[in-house]
């Protein structure tokens, strides 16, 4: 039994089910440019139809503050979703109120209805209590299934889960699961990934994941930070010298908690910021004065690779290297292929995460291969730094 409520746990039979989804997709030209998170949502959508629950949709979009803001319609999103879903579904002009309702009684057992952005009121944000009574007004149970927002304590993530019966939507469930199986109950040995910018955006993160994994690799920018605290040259690297005692902290914490942080042995340096810049492998201890790290080199990847090779699961967030500037990609490229290698031949359970490295990913081909990819930006975060998503603690048992 899972540690929280599915609709395993509920008969949604005639009843009106207000489903939390995350329709905040990216638009181009008034159309959804990329229907990733429309495509999670279905599942859930089709099961509760197929059992007679009559489905009515909230989500967010855009940033519109509290008040109406017509290019913030999810009016511009029913076309997609329509496509999508293979249906008609109703649409309402308010998420509350009179015309809400309306909408909401008129549909019958298995019908679809989505209602306009749960952001143009006020109340959503603050997580009103007047405003989640307007909200649950049109429910009988609520199911969330947009972990990508349920790190925000709003109305329609979290306090309607208190004033319905609540329960995790299948694409919620899939992600608890993922994630409770890559950290809190995991296969050991563990490794962590993390790379990207700034290690001052991940900060929490690393202290959290120390405590946690058997292996922390840390690549990217970030890596310089801890090699430059270390005593070496960075050149001209991407490098955050003011957090030289923090990434200090860092390592010493590590080795307390008898985790191995895997710094790279070797780096790809270039003069330019840029795509093609030419480019050489010098160890970590022989950055030239003008030298911008931005990747890591063959034997730190040959490193990564042969402990991953003795893993039973990975997490990562963040690239190696600056992988959109090619060939700055070659380092995450050949760790994602061997990770996705591994876990095709089951030797592996992969969890990934965070807007650019599931770009990364998709760039090295290897996303479907993996275990799991989590395309919730900050949420999947504050899990990694270990925080309770108020969204998902909601839905506990
Ligand atoms: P983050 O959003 O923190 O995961 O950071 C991702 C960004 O880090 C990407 O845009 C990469 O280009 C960048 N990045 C990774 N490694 C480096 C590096 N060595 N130097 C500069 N930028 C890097």
């Amino acid at each position: 039994m899972t540690a929280f409520r599915t609709l395993d746990d509920v008969d949604v039979k005639g009843k009106r089910v207000l489903l939390r989804v995350d329709l905040n997709v990216p638009m181009e030209d008034g159309r959804v440019a990329d229907a990733t998170r429309i495509e999670r949502a279905l599942p859930t959508i089709d099961e509760i139809t197929k059992k007679g629950g009559r489905v009515i949709l909230l989500s967010h979009f855009g940033r519109p503050k509290g008040q109406r803001v017509e290019e913030d319609s999810l009016r511009q999103v029913l076309p997609a979703l329509e496509h999508a879903l293979k249906r008609k579904i109703a649409f309402a002009d308010d998420c509350v109120g009179e015309k809400a309702a309306r909408v909401v009684n008129a549909l019958k057992d298995g019908d679809v209805a989505l209602l306009e952005n749960t952001r143009f009121h006020k109340g959503e944000e603050k997580n009103a209590d007047d405003f989640i009574a307007a909200l649950a007004a049109n429910g009988d149970i609520f199911v969330s299934d947009a972990f990508s927002a349920a790190h925000r304590a709003h109305a329609s993530t979290e306090g309607i889960a208190h004033k319905l019966p609540a329960f995790a939507g299948r694409a919620m469930q899939a992600e608890l699961e993922a994630l409770e199986s890559a950290l809190a109950h995991p296969q050991r040995p563990v490794m962590a990934i993390v790379g990207g910018a700034k290690v001052s955006t991940k900060l929490e993160l690393l202290g959290n994941l120390v405590a946690k994994v058997d292996y922390l690799v840390i690549g990217g920018g970030m890596a310089n930070t801890f090699l430059a605290a270390q005593g070496k040259a960075v050149g001209k690297s991407l490098c955050e010298h003011d957090l030289a005692g923090a990434a200090q902290e860092i390592l010493a914490k590590a080795e307390k908690a008898g985790c191995e942080i895997v710094l790279p042995i070797d780096a790809t340096v270039a003069q330019k910021f840029e795509a093609h810049a030419p480019s050489h492998i010098v160890s970590v201890d022989h950055v030239g004065e003008s030298d911008m790290i931005l990747d890591v080199g063959p034997k730190s990847i040959a490193h990564v690779e042969a402990l991953l090779a003795k893993c039973k699961t990975l997490v990562w967030n963040g690239p190696f290297g600056a992988f959109e500037l090619p060939p700055f990609d070659e380092g995450t490229n050949a760790v994602a292929q061997t990770a996705a290698r591994l876990t095709v031949e089951g030797k592996l359970l992969s969890v990934a995460g965070g807007g650019d490295t599931v770009s990364a990913l998709n760039q090295a081909h290897v996303a479907q291969e993996f275990s799991y990819v989590s395309t919730a930006g900050g949420a999947f975060l504050e899990w990694l730094e270990g925080k309770i998503l108020p969204g998902v603690a909601a839905l506990m048992r």
